[in-house]
């Protein structure tokens, strides 16, 4: 239709462009402010042994506290990911988990935890030095860190960052891939990163049981893991029969909104303290 009015259609693309990337400025802007003004929260969820159901760690998720409310990454991070407020987003997040742990540490138990950080992070030069300065003012806290790396990185993207993640498990931190199964990546091309854990994305959880195509995948990962001596997370388990399916298949360790969503500190707290009680009794 906006064929036929001719020049009138070009106006109306390049408004609604204009409209975007005014929207985009604008969200960039009120972001970094955000950054500079701490209205960034660290979210928690839990992950556990599916047998056992003893938690074995947390995966930090960073959330924006935006006029009262918990913003998540899906409705900034478009804003933000080709830019230098990606990186300077993960180098807090960074910061802060590690600041979490050393104090959980200190106070209560030493919990895992995995955090987030994006390919772009990972290839800048400052991220190995930012790494050590860290683990330098909290000492103790690497044996305890995994960061978790999107399986959709390029092929050059992951040679650039192949010797990092090297470097830090030298450093005693651990390497998850995250989204496993969803990159263009071939296998031959991942084995050269360097991982200690597979995370079976969530799309081929969540519908698992109406798709048994998913299932065969899963297999297949499973029986990756066990063969390579991996660690196996299964992401998005959101009820009791794919649970219990996941244990079928031989994965043993996972998370999702069944066991639980994402909560802030305190409301982590208050959940360990219960699902510790109630893991305590007999099923
Ligand atoms: P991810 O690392 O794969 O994290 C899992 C996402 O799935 C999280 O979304 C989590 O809230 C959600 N989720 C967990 N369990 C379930 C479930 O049972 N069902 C469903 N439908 N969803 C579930 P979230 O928090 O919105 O984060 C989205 C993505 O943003 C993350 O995916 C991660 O790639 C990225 N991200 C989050 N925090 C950070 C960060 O601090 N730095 C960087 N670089 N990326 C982050
Ligand atoms: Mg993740
Ligand atoms: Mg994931
Ligand atoms: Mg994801």
């Amino acid at each position: 239709r906006a064929r036929h009015k001719g020049n009138s259609h070009w106006h109306y693309y390049d408004a609604a462009m204009d409209e975007e990337i005014r929207q985009l400025h604008c969200l960039r802007t009120e972001f970094s402010q955000a950054l500079a003004r701490d209205e960034l929260v660290l979210f928690f969820q839990p992950k556990i042994n599916l047998h056992t159901h003893a938690v074995i760690g947390v995966e930090v998720l960073v959330r924006w506290r935006k006029d009262g409310r918990y913003i998540a990454p899906g409705q900034f991070f478009p804003a933000i990911e080709a830019t230098d407020l990606m990186r300077l987003l993960d180098s807090w997040v960074l910061r802060e988990t590690l600041r979490h742990l050393a104090n959980w540490q200190r106070q209560f138990r030493a919990l895992p935890v995995s955090v987030n950080l994006s390919a772009m992070s990972l290839k800048h030069d400052d991220f190995l030095p930012m790494v050590e300065r860290l683990l330098a003012q909290y000492p103790q806290v690497a044996c305890l860190l995994e960061i978790e790396v999107l399986e959709t990185l390029s092929q050059q993207e992951a040679m650039q960052i192949a010797h990092k993640l090297e470097h830090c498990r030298a450093l005693g931190i651990r390497i998850a891939l995250d989204d496993f199964g969803t990159g263009a990546s071939s296998l031959v091309h991942l084995q050269q990163l360097p991982f200690d854990t597979i995370k079976i994305d969530q799309r081929f959880v969540r519908q698992m049981i109406e798709f048994p195509d998913n299932e065969a995948i899963i297999r297949s990962m499973v029986s990756y893991a066990s063969h390579s001596g991996r660690r196996l997370v299964a992401e998005g388990i959101e009820s009791q029969p794919i649970w219990q399916r996941l244990l079928e298949l031989g994965c043993e360790e996972g998370q999702g909104y069944e066991i639980s969503p994402p909560m802030s500190e305190e409301t982590l707290a208050l959940w360990l303290m219960e699902w510790h009680a109630g893991a305590a009794m007999p099923a």
